[in-house]
Formats: structure tokens, sequence, C-alpha cells
């Protein structure tokens, strides 16, 4: 299989400061090592970790690799509210969006058909375009994840 070997390193990366068991304060930490071999060798290869051939169960994680990995971390997988990105929308759509009435925002997004659950459900906004003269809508189900999308046409 062909797959994006920076997103595994970048995501093995993260879950190394979850399985961190031994910091040591400027010189990085000490991480648990049971990842893919080869992600952890080019992990070593980029300088997050010292080399992870051994029989030792854990791997020396350099400070670099520590603070990039906490980042990471934080950005994948932390649950804070502040962490969830607003919407995007060009300046035309969100001139036009805020035309609406908000009553009616909260209903057009809690009324989105969604195809994978075949009924509507409620959708997290994740951006706004006009198209043609369309307010397009695009964003997740709140049920099951899967894209949705809202087309408010122009009235005039
Ligand atoms: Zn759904």
């Amino acid at each position: 299989m062909n797959y994006d070997k920076d997103k595994v390193d970048e995501l093995t990366l993260s879950l190394l400061y979850l399985v961190a068991h031994e910091r040591r304060e400027g010189c990085g930490a000490v991480a648990w090592k049971g990842f893919d071999w080869e992600t952890m060798n080019r992990l070593y290869n980029k300088g997050y970790i010292s080399n992870p051939v051994g029989k030792s169960k854990s791997v020396v994680m350099t400070e670099a690799g520590f603070l990039k990995a906490k980042e990471l971390f934080e950005k994948h997988f932390s649950a804070d509210a502040k962490t969830v990105s607003l919407p995007k929308f060009t300046s035309f759509a969100k001139k036009r969006w805020h035309q609406i009435p908000e009553m009616i925002r909260k209903d057009l997004m809690n009324n989105v058909w969604c195809g994978r659950c075949r009924s509507e459900t409620s959708m997290q906004l994740r951006e706004g375009v006009l198209e043609q003269r369309s307010l397009v809508l695009r964003g997740t189900c709140k049920r099951c994840g899967g894209e949705v999308a809202r087309v408010i046409e122009s009235e005039d």
C-alpha cells in the first residue's frame, strides 16, 4: 500500500508524547517504542529520537523531539473547545450568511440532509462560499462525521 509516511511520522511522534514515561527537562524524554520499526527509523533520521535499534523497550526522545511531540499531540488530540476551528467564509459568503436572521441560520444548520445517516441531522459548519449566486455551506454531520452541504439559493 502506498501511504503518506510523513503523516504516519507525525502521528507516531505525537503518540510518543503520550507514552513518554520519563521527562528529562531540557534533554528530551524516555518513551516506550512499540511502534512501526520503519517509522521509528525515519523519526531517528529526522532527529526526534535516538537510534531505536536495541533490545530496550524504550527510546530516548531528543529535546526537540519531545517538544514537537507535545505540540503535535495537542494539535491532534486535545479536546479543548478552543482547538475547534471557526468556520471559514469568503467575505461575500459571510456577508450573505449574516443577512439571514440568526434563528433561521440555526434552523438551517439543524436540518441538513446527511446521505450517510439517511436522515436530517445537524451540521458542524466548516466553510461557506458563494457559487454562482447561491451560498454553499459545507461541513460535517454531527452524528456520523460524514460530509454534508447545504445550498441556500439567492432570493433575488
Ligand atoms: Zn450523518
